[in-house]
């Protein structure tokens, strides 16, 4: 590594760089989180971050450095700085949701992932921008507005390896998005999390993940974006969208990054039934890791109507590396991956109407006040407190879940659901190992067109690659893979069996070493 080719760049260094950069001093936790702080300004136009914690954040970083002076070296994520959903509690900071219902709670504890990433030594910049209660896939329906993608936004940034490819697209692009109110959606629902990575004002960050909210921005956004597998991570402290589906993921813009991340967060947490033990505490990828021996399907029915020919011709052409660099590639067939979607339709809306009962005014959060009677103060909360994505789910859910339709919708929707799990059991016991698939179908749209459908049709053209993984519960992660040539990133998603992350995430290593996507550098 050389820090000259970096303009002393530090936010752009991977999380091993850096922190070998703090052991020997060259620069000190305190420093790396004020330049952390610095970026935040600015970005803070493209709007990563609903509540910035400048004052806890150096508080952590002081904390850190005098771990370093002692010459104490030994938590894995020590003064590194990381950005947190809003949908994750925070002791003593405002935890929103993005919604007018949450928008002046503040919890007394903080989520199990926020705790051990805290114990590991990260410093905690702010709490990230996302659609309302995680209903979107845009970032554009957060009640603090939206998020924008720093791809082509008018902020300058040129390319941490350069290469003539590349700086020519960048230099033949106009990047004068904002000034034309014509920006470029981050993805969603953690939009404000994988754009707070893309810009380099946090390491890693995390998000959450129920049909593709963490995977969907990543990939808009050109970072890695990991989905564990479901029980890995626990969830407790995550304010519940779709218990079922719901998974803690995990934003960096290197994978290794990721992995660490993953080896602090991953484990048995008693106040999560779900959660499962693991032994990922001292998860560690190869250098260089290895295709040999591996697997690796294409399922013919990821090849949606609609998907951009750059998606496709990037799928192919990583394909073909990977059969070229030792992996066996085969076509393979997981023909309920289709219902997946309208099985979604309806999981969601029932989850939703359930967890969202919660919302009364009574024990937390926002309250309108009717003098005569309860049941009207309730309404009243709940009709100004809640967007109409979300009143229209909890109708909805509430619909489904009626005595007379609960077989016809709920636990049809069920057994339609272990009818796409089962596929991917059936595929994994053909001897495959990954899945390599698109993760949307086109790169990262304008927030004009994105506006053109509604958050329901949304849901169902964005989710498309990426909601069957929520519905087994099996481990899946978006790597950025390339630029197109208007300069958006295009990125691919590995799929991997229930558990076996650290081997999806040594192949993810494998794709982003071979690939080598050009990483944007801000400059300020
Ligand atoms: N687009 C999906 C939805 O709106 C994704 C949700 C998520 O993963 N949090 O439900």
């Amino acid at each position: 590594m050389r820090i000259s080719d970096m303009g002393m760049n530090y936010l752009s260094l991977s999380i091993r760089d850096v922190s070998s950069l703090l052991k020997q001093k060259t620069i000190s936790s305190l420093e790396l989180c004020n330049a952390a702080l610095k970026r935040q300004n600015a970005v803070a136009k493209l709007h990563p971050f609903i509540t910035h914690t400048p004052d806890l954040a150096r508080e952590s970083a002081l904390h850190s450095q005098k771990r370093y002076d002692r010459g104490e070296q030994n938590l894995p994520l020590d003064g590194i700085p990381v950005a947190v959903k809003d949908n994750f509690c925070t002791s003593g900071i405002p935890t929103t949701c993005g919604s007018v219902m949450l928008q002046n709670y503040i919890p007394t504890y903080s989520a199990t992932v926020v705790r051990r990433l805290q114990k590991a030594g990260a410093v905690i910049v702010g709490k990230t921008n996302l659609d309302e209660f995680g209903m979107g896939s845009g970032t554009t329906d957060s009640t603090f507005g939206p998020s924008k993608n720093i791809y082509r936004s008018g902020v300058e940034y040129n390319f941490l390896h350069p290469s003539r490819e590349y700086d020519n697209i960048l230099s033949r692009i106009p990047s004068t998005a904002l000034e034309n109110g014509d920006w470029y959606v981050t993805g969603g629902s953690s939009g404000g999390s994988a754009l707070a990575v893309a810009s380099g004002t946090t390491f890693l960050a995390l998000g959450s993940d129920t049909g593709g909210s963490v995977r969907n921005p990543s990939s808009y956004c050109g970072v890695v974006g990991l989905k564990p597998s479901y029980g890995l991570v626990s969830r407790f402290g995550l304010i519940s969208l779709v218990n079922s589906l719901d998974v803690p993921g995990l934003f960096g813009r290197y994978v290794d990054d990721v992995a660490t991340m993953l080896s602090v967060v991953s484990g048995l947490d008693p106040q999560d039934s779900t959660s499962v033990s693991s032994d990922l505490q001292n998860l560690k990828l190869p250098e260089n890791p290895s295709l040999d021996g591996l697997i690796i399907g294409i399922p013919r029915e990821y090849h949606w109507p609609g998907m951009s020919k750059e998606i496709v011709d990037e799928w192919t052409k990583v394909a073909d590396l990977m059969e070229d660099s030792g992996a066996q590639v085969r076509e393979v067939s997981m023909p309920h991956t289709q219902y997946s979607i309208i099985c979604y339709s309806v999981l969601n809306p029932c989850e939703v109407a359930s967890n969202f009962t919660r919302y009364t005014g009574v024990g937390y959060g926002h309250r309108v006040s009717a003098s005569h009677s309860m049941e009207a103060m309730y309404a009243f909360t709940r009709s100004s407190g809640l967007n109409e994505v979300v009143k229209g789910r909890i109708l909805a859910g509430n619909y489904f879940l009626l005595r007379e339709n609960k077989s016809k919708y709920f636990k049809q929707a069920l057994k339609v659901r272990r009818l796409i799990s089962e596929d991917f059991s059936k595929v994994w016991a053909s001897g495959v190992n990954l899945l390599l698939t698109p993760v949307t179908l086109s790169t990262a749209i304008r927030y004009s067109e994105f506006q053109n459908l509604d958050n329901r049709t949304q849901t169902a053209t964005q989710d498309i690659c990426t909601q069957a993984a929520n519905m087994a519960g099996v481990p899946a992660v978006s790597i950025p893979v390339s630029l197109n040539t208007e300069g958006l990133p295009v990125s691919l998603q590995l799929i991997g069996q229930w558990g076996k992350d650290p081997a999806m995430l040594s192949a993810a290593k494998w794709v982003e070493q071979n690939v080598k996507f050009p990483r944007i550098n801000i400059l300020e």
